[in-house]
């Protein structure tokens, strides 16, 4: 392996998290690679608006996302534009395999962020950003006064519609059986907002709109009824899927995939951290995968020092100049 394919830090994926991790390790002089499949940005690259980070009112999300690209290249960050195989443990270091070849870190982080299922249903694709939206948290407070429908029936379903009835004049929540599966507390506050009502064993067979969504077509799986319901908003929440099944068996997992963590956002494996939404119990705003990867990049740099640099004076160098 070539010597300049040798990292400090190695970080998968290139979301929010990834490049404030980036930011963070090559701004405390850490070798630092950023390896990305697609474009950086992750989620927020498809967003139109965020007006949820804080000290920055609006921003357009690809472009905030390239502002942070290109300050942490500024400080040396590296990119890589590829796509990684897999990860195995080499010599007290990590091998990351990818598209283009072979990269050996002391630490990785991993930020490859998550992907929301999707309903699969005609219109949803094309009218995302348009009123199809997977995240009411970053979205409700553009439909102020208007309705919504929200669809599932789990912790986000529940927790999002009653956020997105802070904004909207009524939302429906679409649910394909006939009972929650969120918690108790969450279904007693929604069972109490007056704004929440239920469509119980139905499920949204199109979304409809030309510029915006401007109904929903839906059909009562117990009935075979099909109705349409004028609407200006459609919140998806039917579970998501971390981009982690490149790892196999490599690291612990809850259920769903995520990624488990302690609070340094360390992995049970030296040198292997996980930022953002990969991680267990991400709250997935770009504010808080931002804080877990400068979290994640700080513990690195600490493990990086004491593990490889001690003896040389390397960390305090590190520190004098991050
Ligand atoms: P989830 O618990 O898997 O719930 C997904 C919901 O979507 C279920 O109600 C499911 O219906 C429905 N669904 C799945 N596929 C569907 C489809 N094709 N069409 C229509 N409906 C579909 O996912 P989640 O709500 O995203 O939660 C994921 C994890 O994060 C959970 O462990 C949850 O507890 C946790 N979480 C916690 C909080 C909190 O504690 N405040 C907030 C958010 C998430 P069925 O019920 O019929 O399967």
């Amino acid at each position: 392996m070539a010597d300049n394919r040798e990292y400090d830090i190695v970080i998968i994926g290139g979301g929010p998290a990834g490049l404030a991790a980036g930011l963070y390790g090559a701004r405390g002089r850490r070798k630092t690679v950023l390896i990305e499949k697609g474009v950086v940005g992750g989620q927020i690259a498809l967003t139109e608006l965020v007006e949820n980070y804080p000290g920055i009112p609006q921003v357009n999300g690809f472009d905030l996302a390239q502002t942070m690209l290109q300050q942490a290249e500024s400080y040396g960050m590296e990119t890589e534009y590829t796509e990684v195989r897999s990860l195995a443990q080499r010599d007290g270091k990590w091998l990351v395999e990818t598209e283009a070849g072979d990269f050996l870190a002391k630490a990785v982080i991993l930020t490859a962020g998550a992907e929301y299922n999707k309903l699969g249903v005609p219109g949803e694709e094309r009218l995302t950003g348009k009123g199809v939206s997977y995240c009411a948290t970053c979205d409700a407070a553009f439909f102020k006064d208007q309705e919504a429908v929200v669809v599932g029936g789990g912790d986000a379903a529940v927790e999002e519609g009653l956020f997105t009835t802070r904004y909207v004049s009524k939302a429906t929540l679409v649910h394909r059986r006939d009972e929650l599966r969120a918690s108790a507390i969450l279904q007693e506050r929604a069972f109490a907002d007056p704004k929440l009502t239920f469509a119980w064993n139905t499920v949204v067979t199109e979304i409809v709109g030309d510029e915006q969504v401007q109904s929903v077509r839906l059909k009562n799986v117990a009935t075979g009824e099909e109705t349409s319901m004028d609407v200006s908003a459609v919140f998806i929440f039917i579970g998501q899927h971390p981009n982690t099944d490149f790892l196999g068996e490599l690291v612990p997992k809850d259920p769903g995939g995520h990624i488990v963590v302690d609070e340094w956002m360390a992995t049970p494996l030296p040198g292997l951290y996980a930022a953002g939404d990969v991680r267990q119990n991400s709250a997935r705003q770009v504010a808080s995968s931002v804080g877990d990867g400068v979290t994640a990049a700080i513990a690195a740099d600490h493990y990086v020092s004491a593990k490889f640099h001690e003896s040389a004076g390397q960390k305090a160098e590190t520190a004098a100049t991050g």
